[in-house]
């Protein structure tokens, strides 16, 4: 079976980790926080190694075609653009409660059924 077949196409968002794989790999310090939460990096200090590429277990970092820089989630500065666009209002942009948390793992616990069913 072809993986087209067997996949499923599902948006990932980046999860802006508390401990974030991305940052923890970087060899220049590129990543930091800012004050919306957002795990951020300097274009200035990166050097586009794609270490934190490969480190990231969600898939969420590529590199432009365009600038050759990388590419990741900033919130757009606390206005995401994403949510924004939305048509159908399925992105959403809110503060993190308990009650979101716990939806999240919910979620991500039928996700990890999902990906064992694709794995068969
Ligand atoms: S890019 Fe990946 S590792 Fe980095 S904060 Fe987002 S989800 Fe976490
Ligand atoms: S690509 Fe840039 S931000 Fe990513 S690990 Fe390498 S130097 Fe750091």
């Amino acid at each position: 079976m072809f993986y087209e077949e067997a996949a499923i196409s599902v948006p990932i968002m980046c999860m802006q980790c508390e401990d974030p794989a991305c940052a923890k790999v970087c060899p220049v310090g590129a990543f930091s926080r800012d004050k919306n939460g957002a795990v951020i990096s300097d274009p200035r200090k990166c050097m586009v190694c794609k270490l934190c590429i490969s480190a990231c277990p969600m898939g969420n970092i590529s590199v432009s075609s365009v600038t050759k820089k990388i590419v990741k989630c900033t919130l757009c500065g606390g206005n995401p653009a994403c949510a924004k666009v939305c048509p159908s209002g399925a992105i959403k942009y809110e503060d993190a409660t308990t009650s979101n948390i716990n939806k999240k793992k919910i979620i991500a616990e039928k996700f990890k059924d999902l990906f064992a069913e694709v794995e068969k």
